[in-house]
């Protein structure tokens, strides 16, 4: 579904992306887990073009959208993308969050993108809350509204950077429960995130990033629970 190769970004003079490969199958959710400044965001939004590559090649569901001639708005109704702030418009209610992209982007009807957002607030335990502003949510719901909005554009991989990070600690299990009910589902998922238990426990693999290159990939267990390389275990341990 991602096939990343020899991945490069630079803004100026600063090398944040130093040669990443990187590859996602259908159905596997991968943890990037890394310290700060590591370019872990920077990777995330390389993969739907958010940031332009300098150099290197990457393929998303198909299509090498580093190609100049992409049509890479084609490539994004495909991704969802959901970040640490939520993102949501706050002077429309849930439901308008839900349906807008659908209607102008998918070109559904009222009555149909209606019907799919309501399908995805109630997977994402949100069913009543339609007519609700976000402000009236806590952060853990809000988030929840993010991605039941981007699972109403029908995606092929959905792509997470630190989605509870900016969450009160309460709130922050509902929310990677969500998660894990649509990796369990058989969603195409790469997520950025700090929560070792969630990516031990659910991720499939586990990348280890450091100073813009991929320094450990594997099965979450081995990376989490026996790292090879002395750079993951210090990071672990100053983390666990
Ligand atoms: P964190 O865990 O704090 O979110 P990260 O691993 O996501 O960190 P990135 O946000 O990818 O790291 O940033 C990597 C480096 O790139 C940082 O040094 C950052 O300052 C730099 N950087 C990111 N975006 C830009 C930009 N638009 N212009 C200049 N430098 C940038
Ligand atoms: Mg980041």
């Amino acid at each position: 579904v991602v096939r990343i190769d020899a991945l490069h970004k630079s803004f100026g003079e600063k090398q944040v992306l130093r040669g990443i490969d990187l590859e996602v199958r259908s159905g596997e959710v991968v943890c990037v887990i890394g310290p700060s400044g590591s370019g872990k965001s920077t990777l995330l939004r390389c993969v739907n073009l958010l940031e332009e590559p300098t150099g290197g090649s990457i393929e998303v569901l198909g299509t090498e959208v580093t190609d100049p001639d992409v049509d890479i708005d084609h490539v994004r109704t495909h991704v969802g993308m959901v970040f640490q702030q939520f993102n949501l418009f706050t002077h429309r209610t849930v439901l308008d969050n839900c349906t807008m992209a659908q209607r102008t982007v998918l070109r559904r009807s009222r009555a149909e993108a209606e019907r799919v957002a309501r399908e995805n607030l109630a997977r994402v335990g949100l069913a009543g809350t339609e007519s609700l502003m976000p402000a009236q949510l806590s952060g853990g719901m809000q988030q929840r509204v993010a991605i039941a909005r981007a699972l109403s554009m029908d995606p092929q991989l959905m792509l997470f950077d630190e989605p509870t990070s900016a969450l009160d600690p309460e709130l922050v299990g509902d929310v990677l429960g969500v998660m894990r009910d649509l990796a369990e589902g058989g969603m195409t998922m790469i997520v950025v995130t700090h929560e070792m238990a969630f990516a031990r426990e659910v991720g499939d693999r586990v990348v280890f990033m450091d100073g813009g290159v991929v320094v450990e990939d594997g099965p979450a267990d081995e990376v989490i629970g026996a790292p090879r390389e002395e750079r993951t275990r210090e990071f672990l341990q100053r983390v666990l």
